[in-house]
């Protein structure tokens, strides 16, 4: 006869996901404090790459905080955390979810394995509306996925995309309301033209002046 492990409380996957300033942390820390209030184990968790309000906290666009652990990925956090009190755990929060890489596995193996709840909060799309990060490739592994929406800055109306006001094209470029604001579809479209024209002064000018060094960027 097969011997059978204690059985491990299924697990669940949540995502969260939506443009900038759609509220997703605030959605995430409501769901986890309130999991929290019900007398289950949480943590949070945080990439190590973004330390725009606090290194060890989950700070929300308004301002509220919770206190979590900022990691270069996932893996590690079994670790970091302690493997007996990871035991322990019932439920794993983990915001701007879009830059860790190993976020597939870990949901998984949390999941799965490991009888976890984890709800992932992320950008489902970058600046150009592309798949940014892994967010997506967990929608497969989820119980629910919630799409939240902003204000677009320009009209008020429900904003499904999120606009880099910079020049800047690399994907991953941190910043709050200074490098980019929510939009909806009319205004992600009118935004890229604006911006795409803005550029081309640019380029002109440096063409002209010779004062930029950087190469063109693409859009
Ligand atoms: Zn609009």
């Amino acid at each position: 006869m097969a011997s059978f492990k204690p059985s491990i409380p299924s697990g669940e996957v949540h995502v969260i996901m939506g443009p900038m300033f759609a509220g997703k942390t605030t959605a995430l820390l409501r769901r986890i404090k309130s999991e929290g209030a019900n007398g289950r184990n949480v943590a949070m968790i945080k990439s190590s790459k973004d330390n725009r309000y606090a290194v060890d906290s989950v700070v929300t666009h308004d301002g509220a905080k919770f206190p979590c652990w900022a990691l270069p990925d996932l893996s590690s956090f079994r670790q970091n955390f302690g493997g007996d009190a990871y035991d322990k755990l019932d439920v794993i929060g983990i915001d701007e979810a879009q830059f860790f890489e190993d976020l597939y596995d870990f949901c998984c193996t949390a999941a799965d394995h490991d009888g976890k709840t984890v709800i992932v909060a992320g950008l489902d799309g970058d600046y150009l509306r592309r798949s940014f990060g892994s967010v997506l490739d967990v929608v497969p592994l989820a119980d629910t996925v919630t799409k939240l929406t902003a204000r677009c800055e320009m009209c008020g109306k429900r904003a499904f995309f999120t606009l880099r006001k910079t020049e800047e094209t690399k994907t991953e470029l941190i910043g709050g309301a200074d490098v980019y604001m929510p939009v909806c579809r009319q205004h992600y479209v009118n935004g890229q033209v604006l911006i795409k024209a803005a550029r081309s002064v640019v380029e002109s000018h440096k063409s002209k002046s010779g004062t930029f060094s950087e190469a063109a960027p693409v859009i």
